[in-house]
């Protein structure tokens, strides 16, 4: 057969919270070549609570890396060219195993779960003064549900297999990155356990200055050194895949960034002052600050955005975290019935183009950015018999829209410079009511990459620029497949401020 001439080409796994995907790339101009995509199940056991089978996510990256090298060949494409493979992940995800058997000893608890609520109140309470913020200098984050560190907390005070094998010397923890890194080199057979500096700052146990754990911060959390993974940059080789990963035996993994790393790195926002927005099951807006870590005034996070080789300096991001964005989509599918498919809500929403005076505040798992507050919870509110459920899918966009408008209102605060523009990519972003009405309560252009998979490109540059690798150039000008798309603000900014201010009376009641 025909075989088609490319060069050099870099996989990526984007391992989310709703699904996992494997995409190909080429190295050269950043074109996305194939890939394939398989939704992972949640386990809502109890109210609150949000767990994932650890297994099942392998088996969905070891079908999508098999089938997309399959839809390569069938094009004529040498699966042989692919160099190496990046990982992307849903970042806090928490995982304990056992190294002997390669099990998991729990299911992964999700960013998104609740039930440290009591625990994160009793670390709360044995803090001076009661302060969530008494761990931020090192961390970056305040004690929430969110993180890692009370996770894992939880898993060792609730689980007797967890207590067992961490006494017995057989437990590892990792997120979903050093999970999938250390069963595709090997697992129980010598599997590389390691995480990179992005993973590592959103486990509470990092210390975001020294980059790298931090003793005091394990004493506080009581949790031994012994089972967290080696911290590695986000761009070198940790290892290779070994055989169960079929076509892609022998290629290094050689690219580890958080999701919402990744989608930095894809938006190739490399320079202090650039931001992005990414809208997936929730929302998360990254705003470069540079090689130094920025401590927020109104309620953000500080993160390490990257370190894009062993050598190379960290880049720090402040980080706006907003919990439910299209995860209210699903709620409309899955608990109201009122949408068959997330893509649904655009038309349905598009009927009424307005919500009529109805406002939705979806703040099922509590209210992360700028509030960290998990006790609160959901409303829609402003009803009348003229309501009808276009009304309610139309404020449920706007909800996620006036989300972000909080977390860019407070960078810009934090900053001092505001934002001239918002860089976006996320599953929700096919929806363009949903663009235009961001850019309207924004009140900026609101810009759009023609190819949507940023989380993967980003996952994927790391890796073919690694050292050893170094089949991609990390220069945007190369990247000649990137083009974007603008939405214009379209309704006047006093409009825009009065809309907004009406939230602001509602969330703060
Ligand atoms: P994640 O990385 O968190 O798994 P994705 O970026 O894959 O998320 O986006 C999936 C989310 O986007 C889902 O919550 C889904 O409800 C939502 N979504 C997908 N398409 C649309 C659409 N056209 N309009 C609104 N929401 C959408």
């Amino acid at each position: 057969s025909d075989r088609v001439m490319l060069g050099p080409l870099v996989g990526a796994i984007d391992q989310g919270t709703s699904s996992t995907r494997f995409l190909v790339f080429n190295a050269k101009t950043a074109e996305l070549l194939s890939h394939h995509q398989v939704e992972i199940k949640q386990k809502f056991p109890k109210e609150g609570w949000v767990e994932q089978d650890p297994k099942e996510i392998l088996q969905s990256v070891y079908e999508c890396m098999e089938k997309t090298c399959e839809k390569l060949s069938q094009l004529g494409i040498d699966i042989a060219n692919i160099k190496a493979v990046g990982v992307s992940n849903q970042r806090e995800t928490t995982v304990v195993w056992d190294k002997m058997t390669g099990d998991p000893l729990y299911n992964a608890i999700v960013w998104l779960d609740l039930r440290t609520q009591s625990t994160v109140e009793r670390l709360i309470n044995r803090t001076p003064g009661k302060n969530k913020n008494h761990l931020k200098h090192r961390t970056g984050l305040p004690i929430s549900t969110y993180f890692s560190a009370v996770k894992l907390r939880w898993l060792m005070d609730n689980v007797e297999e967890v207590r067992r094998a961490i006494s017995s010397g057989r437990a590892m923890f990792g997120t979903i990155d050093s999970w999938l890194i250390w069963s595709l080199t090997g697992g129980k057979n010598g599997g590389v356990h390691c995480t990179d500096v992005t993973n590592a700052s959103r486990t509470m146990l990092f210390n975001i200055n020294t980059l790298d754990w931090d003793p005091e911060l394990c004493q506080f959390f009581d949790i031994p050194m012994k089972i967290l993974p080696k911290v590695r940059s986000s761009s070198e080789i940790y290892g290779l895949m070994v055989s169960k990963s079929g076509s892609l035996t022998g290629v290094p993994i050689s690219g580890c960034l958080g999701d919402q790393s990744a989608a930095l790195v894809g938006q190739m926002c490399f320079q202090d002052g650039l931001a992005k927005n990414t809208y997936g099951t929730g929302c998360f807006l990254l705003y470069n600050t540079g090689q130094k870590p920025v401590m927020s005034e109104h309620g953000l996070l500080t993160t390490v955005a990257y370190k894009l080789g062993r050598d190379k300096p960290a880049f720090y991001a402040l980080e706006g975290s907003v919990a439910i964005a299209g995860a209210v989509v699903c709620w409309l599918k899955d608990n109201l019935g009122i949408i068959q498919s997330a893509g649904d809500v655009e038309k349905l929403a598009a009927l009424v183009g307005t919500s009529y005076g109805c406002y939705f505040v979806p703040a099922f798992s509590g209210l992360y950015a700028p509030y960290w507050e998990p006790s609160a919870r959901g409303i829609i509110c402003g009803l009348t018999q003229f309501t009808n459920r276009s009304h309610l899918a139309f404020a449920a966009l706007e909800a996620v829209c006036f989300q972000t408008r909080e977390i860019l209102d407070a960078m810009n605060r934090d900053s001092g410079i505001p934002l001239a523009q918002l860089q976006v990519d996320g599953g929700m972003t096919s929806n363009k009511l949903l663009m235009q009405l961001q850019a309207d309560i924004l009140c900026i252009p609101v810009v759009k990459p023609s190819m949507p998979e940023t989380t993967a490109l980003g996952a994927a540059m790391a890796a073919g620029a690694a050292e050893g690798v170094r089949v991609w150039s990390l220069d945007p000008k190369d990247l000649t497949a990137v083009t974007c798309e603008r939405f214009e603000p379209q309704i006047n900014p006093e409009v825009s401020l009065q809309v907004n201010s009406l939230l602001y009376e509602i969330l703060c009641v």
